[in-house]
């Protein structure tokens, strides 16, 4: 039992979901090794929803108020840390819901479909009948209803090759990402630099308030390579930061 007064709480129990997620057959081992590469980046980040991470929320929920197919794509990690959030965002927005895996097996896929279900939500992807271009067969895998046809894509914590595969298939794509230097970060039309969990929580209220007409007026006046470049100026700046307090005074105060 970790006490809520320890200073790495939310991490921990973010970490406890994912080490249950692994027991349980849902998180991949490679999923271990990338939830450790965000927490990195968060640490980086200050573990907080920055204005750069607000805007691109505000602005995917914008663009997901207004696509005619829009598809929420999961894997084991999204699963593990936020399944319940997800599917209130789903039902919110009008989304379905799709689960598609960098290592695909049956039995993870079904997994992640029945975790979903005892929650109420049906999700696709157990039956895959399409294939995205230019991946190899088991990554391909989607469903014409869902990823196949998605006029957008919210990816969380995709990787680089299918991000750039449902680009080149004209898709919009959204992602969730805690790595601004990562090729999904690089490739995605909006990159949201936060933590997943807190991510779709922001996006949540997000969806509260859109209109169509506030929608479009956000779409405007949002440029992605501004947010990922006020991204990595967040990170410099708070490093600079902690440097000076550290050869300034006796402690570092992360
Ligand atoms: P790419 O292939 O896009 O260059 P990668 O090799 O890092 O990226 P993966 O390991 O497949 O790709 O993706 C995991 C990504 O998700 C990492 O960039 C990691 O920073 C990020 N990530 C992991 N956990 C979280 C989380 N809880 N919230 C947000 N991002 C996360």
């Amino acid at each position: 039992m970790i006490p809520k007064s320890h200073p790495r709480y939310e991490s921990l129990m973010k970490r406890e979901r994912i080490i249950e997620g692994f027991k349980k057959g849902i998180v991949a081992h490679a999923g271990l090794i990338a939830h450790g590469r965000g927490e990195t980046f968060d640490y980086l980040i200050g573990e907080r929803s920055e204005n750069f991470a607000l805007r691109a929320e505000e602005a995917a929920v914008a663009r997901l108020f207004l696509a005619e197919n829009p598809v929420i794509s999961v894997n084991g990690n999204v699963t593990a840390l936020a399944a319940p959030d997800v599917i209130q965002f789903a039902r919110a927005l009008n989304t379905k819901i799709e689960v598609n895996l960098f290592y695909r097996t049956e039995e993870r896929i079904r997994k992640i479909v029945n975790e979903f279900e005892k929650l109420g939500a049906s999700i696709l992807g157990a039956e895959p009948d399409a294939r995205i271009p230019n991946l190899e067969h088991a990554r391909a895998l989607c469903t014409r209803e869902g990823i196949y046809s998605a006029d957008v894509v919210l990816v969380p914590l995709e990787d680089g090759d299918r991000t750039k595969a449902l680009k080149d298939m004209g898709k919009f794509v959204i992602t969730i990402d805690l790595n601004p230097l990562s090729r999904t970060a690089q490739t995605a039309d909006i990159t949201i630099v936060d933590e997943l969990t807190r991510a779709i929580k922001n996006m949540i209220k997000f969806a509260d308030g859109m209109n169509e007409e506030r929608a479009r007026r956000v779409l405007e006046e949002y440029d992605n390579r501004d947010i990922l470049a006020q991204s990595l100026n967040h990170i410099k700046n708070r490093l600079e930061m902690l440097a000076y307090h550290f050869s300034n005074s006796s402690g570092l105060k992360t």
